[in-house]
């Protein structure tokens, strides 16, 4: 068993267009799929990603209209961690940033900063040797472009709770139990537990839902549901998510893993060249279409007015 890094992250936000306006606008990332939450068909579930819907670089949100702002606290992710080439793409950013009118912290090789909902991200600089998962964007210069991934940061009281499940699943220790890689052939990602805040944990718009981790298929999600269980956590049995296929449960900290796989992907119901330009359902609520489209805003992609 070899987890590939991440497969994709979803967060909440509170305003869809917004959402879309920020990550496809000024992130330059693609939006590669409309659709809705399957287990509440009244939310949207929207997709951002690289140019060919990479695992690895899919950022995903659920939309509660007007939900109230969140405060990631212990047992939650609290930080995304993108990868980009170069000091030289830190500084774009941290120039295109201000340029929105937003707050960055430039230390080292690091850029810090928040979505307008508060959800932190920071800017690394690849010193891994694979392959970057960029979209293009008119006004992003490629070898600016984030290149997908590197990892997430969540809050743990006592990190070293999770070091058994973490070990059982393939993870790598990187000197204690605060630290984690876990990685195949393709594509690796890291895992960091910080002291949690004093404030209770409050999920809401702004804050990560769960992170899931990538698997070939659903031979590897069985085996991972076995050295899960094996460590003490209790996963889900294996959800079909039409894009891909799934299991779910909290590590020892109380972060939400699902680990999803990379066998079925984002091409299943629209072509390469359509994806993310209108709203896709499953079998399962097709026949409910017109009464979910009432129910949703319509959004505008930046794509499909350039
Ligand atoms: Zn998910």
């Amino acid at each position: 068993m070899a987890l590939e890094g991440i497969h994709h992250i979803t967060a909440v936000t509170g305003d869809a267009q917004a959402n879309v306006d920020f990550y496809a606008g000024v992130m330059g990332l693609r939006m590669i799929k409309q659709t809705v939450n399957f287990d509440d068909p009244s939310a949207y579930h929207l997709y951002f990603a690289d140019e060919i819907a990479s695992t690895g670089a899919a950022l995903t949100f659920f939309e509660y209209p007007g939900a109230a702002p969140g405060l990631p606290g212990a047992g939650m992710v609290h930080t995304i961690i993108w990868r980009v080439a170069s000091a030289d793409a830190l500084d774009f950013w941290k120039a295109r940033l201000r340029d929105a009118e937003m707050s960055v912290l430039h230390e080292g090789d690091t850029l810090t900063f928040c979505d307008p909902e508060g959800l932190a991200y920071q800017l690394v600089v690849d010193d891994t040797d694979e392959p970057p998962l960029s979209a293009t964007a008119s006004d992003v210069p490629a070898e600016f472009a984030l290149r997908g991934f590197g990892g997430v940061r969540a809050y743990a009281q006592q990190p070293e709770d999770s070091a058994e499940l973490l070990t059982a699943l393939g993870f790598e220790a990187d000197g204690g139990a605060r630290s984690w890689v876990v990685g195949g052939e393709q594509r690796s990602a890291t895992l960091a537990y910080d002291e949690p805040p004093l404030d209770a944990a409050r999920p809401g718009a702004g804050t990560v839902h769960h992170v899931a981790w990538s698997a070939a298929d659903d031979e590897e999600l069985g085996l991972c549901i076995g050295e899960a269980r094996g460590a003490g956590a209790q996963p889900t049995g294996i959800i079909d998510r039409q894009y891909f296929h799934s299991i779910y449960f909290r590590e020892p900290s109380g972060v939400l893993f699902e680990i999803a796989t990379r066998d079925v992907g984002f091409t299943v119901d629209e072509p390469l060249d359509q994806l993310g330009m209108s709203l896709r359902l499953p079998e399962q609520y097709e026949q409910h279409r017109e009464q979910i489209e009432l129910n949703l805003t319509a959004l505008v992609n930046p794509r499909a007015s350039s």
